[in-house]
């Protein structure tokens, strides 16, 4: 039987209170006044609208690998893996955690066979984007905070912001240039003074914006300071290999680092096909979680699923299954190993091409010998972007820097953008 109590009732709808202002307020005070869209669309939207009016641009903004004539370079032999797919397979939904035949890949992808390919567990997510998302909401608490280098992707904050947890920073550089070790340590120390568990979010190689990798001495000082602060409280390393395979080093040189201290830390990899297949809209990628204990691994497999469920549901079965053979199938890894090769080669071009011109013109940025973004320093981000919008050319305004897409940028274009840099820094200096 059902029934209501009188108190749960409905009143009649004539009793019902009018209030206009009210009834068109439906968003929670947390989503209101949120903006719609990215500020670098905006940019990427004013400076292609100028292009097309006829004006001579330079749109060193948005965040794909774009030929030498402004088309998206792409990968033809993820193309001819996408259409081998079975349709009656691509069309299907995947597993919530993801094809198990993926996963395996994208681990033996980051570890080979090695002994922390026996250690993870892994998930399939849209994208990166997805993996860090998965990341925030399962391994810090409503309230808590990331922790990141002062430059940093903007959304990690929109991840952070959606789901109640915050993002603290630490000076991504010292003094001398060099991955600020030290500031890392202390914002780590007073985070697991303040917080219950921590989680690092760290974009390297080629980050962006920075275009900054670190090296050796930098992974070897970041490990002891890991170590140090270990064994208190949970900690979780999240390496965000957007760009991983465009940098100058081997894409897993950083994992001799890390790997001793497996079950000290948890390790997490943000895994995804956008870049290094040229993929952007796929959506295909992993959240590889490695730790010592096999209960702790079941544990964590069944919240990152519970969390597949209830965000996304699945993924794209379509492009995990191209991915997979991609990634398994020798003669097309081998393809695919050599077309990435060819838009290595397109941006590495432009990179010796940035670097000469800046050393010459003596901008101030960090260490940059690969990745789709660097950043010149500025202590007047917006003058000089708008100065140099003047001048034709778009690159982003940041806290203290301008990022440029080279990208983006075709390589003849690299000395008007340096040149632009030139100007639109001259009336900060003089
Ligand atoms: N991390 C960084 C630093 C990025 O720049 C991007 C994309 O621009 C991503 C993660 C995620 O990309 P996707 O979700 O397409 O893998």
């Amino acid at each position: 039987m059902i029934w209501r109590t009188p108190e749960s009732s409905p009143p009649a709808p004539h009793a019902l209170p009018v209030n206009a202002a009210a009834l068109n307020n439906h968003l929670i005070s947390d989503s209101q006044g949120r903006p719609a869209d990215d500020p670098i669309f905006a940019l990427n939207a004013e400076a292609t609208r100028r292009a097309k009016a006829g004006e001579s641009i330079v749109n060193a903004t948005l965040g794909a690998l774009m030929d030498d004539d402004g088309r998206l370079a792409t990968m033809p032999v993820v193309f001819e893996a996408l259409a081998a797919v079975p349709p009656e397979r691509g069309a299907a939904y995947a597993p919530i955690a993801g094809e198990p035949r993926f996963l395996a890949a994208v681990i033996k992808d980051l570890y080979g066979e090695g002994p922390l390919a026996a250690q993870s567990v892994a998930v399939a997510t849209p994208g990166g984007t997805g993996a860090l998302h998965n990341s925030v909401v399962n391994f810090l608490a409503p309230g808590d905070a990331l922790l990141t280098p002062s430059y940093y992707w903007g959304p990690y904050r929109t991840i952070a912001q959606h789901t109640g947890r915050r993002v603290e920073t630490f000076l991504m550089f010292d003094g001398h240039g060099a991955f600020n070790v030290s500031g890392f340590a202390k914002a780590l120390e007073g985070q697991l003074e303040r917080q219950s568990r921590a989680l690092i979010l760290l974009n390297t190689p080629c980050n962006n914006p920075t275009g900054y990798s670190l090296d050796d001495r930098d992974w070897a000082g970041l490990a002891s300071a890991l170590r140090g602060a270990a064994g208190r409280t949970p900690i979780a390393l999240c390496m965000d290999l957007a760009y991983a395979r465009f940098g100058a080093a081997p894409f897993n040189h950083w994992v001799r680092h890390i790997q001793p201290l497996i079950g000290e830390i948890l390790l997490l990899v943000a895994w995804t096909a956008s870049k290094s297949y040229a993929q952007y809209g796929a959506r295909v990628g992993a959240l590889v979680a490695t730790h010592s204990s096999a209960d702790e691994r079941d544990h964590i497999k069944s919240a990152l699923s519970f969390s597949c469920r209830g965000t996304w549901s699945n993924c794209n079965h379509l492009g995990m299954l191209a991915i997979t053979e991609l990634l398994e199938n020798p003669d097309l890894r081998a393809r695919a190993d050599t077309e990435r090769q060819r838009l290595r080669s397109l941006l590495d071009e432009r990179v010796a091409a940035f670097n000469r011109a800046a050393a010459k013109a003596g901008l101030v940025y960090p260490r940059y010998e690969g990745g789709f973004f660097v950043t010149v320093f500025t202590p007047d981000a917006e003058g000089t972007a708008e100065r140099m919008k003047a001048l034709g050319v778009y690159v982003v305004p940041m806290d203290g820097a301008v990022r440029v897409a080279l990208c983006s940028t075709p390589l003849r274009d690299v000395p008007r953008v340096v040149e632009a840099l030139v100007a639109g820094l001259a009336a900060v200096v003089s």
